[in-house]
């Protein structure tokens, strides 16, 4: 699977640009929120890409949930999560540890 950064580079080249990606180094759309992420540099951050899928999505969790287009470079970040941490726990360990003493 891609990383979001390179998710993002892959739908400016192809979705939003047709494959020019000339075009896309010279982007007028300065306000875009992949603006700064568009050259495949930076960290953007899942909540980014989220944002972008709702203004796609006519604004609504539900339309962009069941968003048509799986092979849309964004399509496994559309919802905010990370796919591949899915099923991991983000407590870190130490508080982890304290918290099974408490129990
Ligand atoms: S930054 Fe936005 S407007 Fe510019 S190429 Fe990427 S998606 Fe399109
Ligand atoms: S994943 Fe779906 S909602 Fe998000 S940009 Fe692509 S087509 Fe639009």
């Amino acid at each position: 699977m891609t990383t979001p950064l390179k998710s993002i580079r892959k739908y400016c080249i192809n979705d939003c640009m047709a494959g020019q990606s000339r075009e896309v180094l010279k982007c007028p759309s300065k306000d875009c929120v992949f603006y700064k992420f568009r050259l495949g540099t930076g960290r953007p951050k899942l909540k980014q890409i989220r944002k972008f899928c709702f203004d796609c999505g006519e604004g609504t969790y539900n339309a962009v949930k069941n968003c048509k287009f799986p092979d849309c470079p964004l399509y496994p970040y559309r919802l905010g999560h990370n796919p591949k941490l899915e099923g991991r726990c983000n407590i870190p360990l130490e508080k982890r540890k304290s918290f099974k003493k408490k129990l």
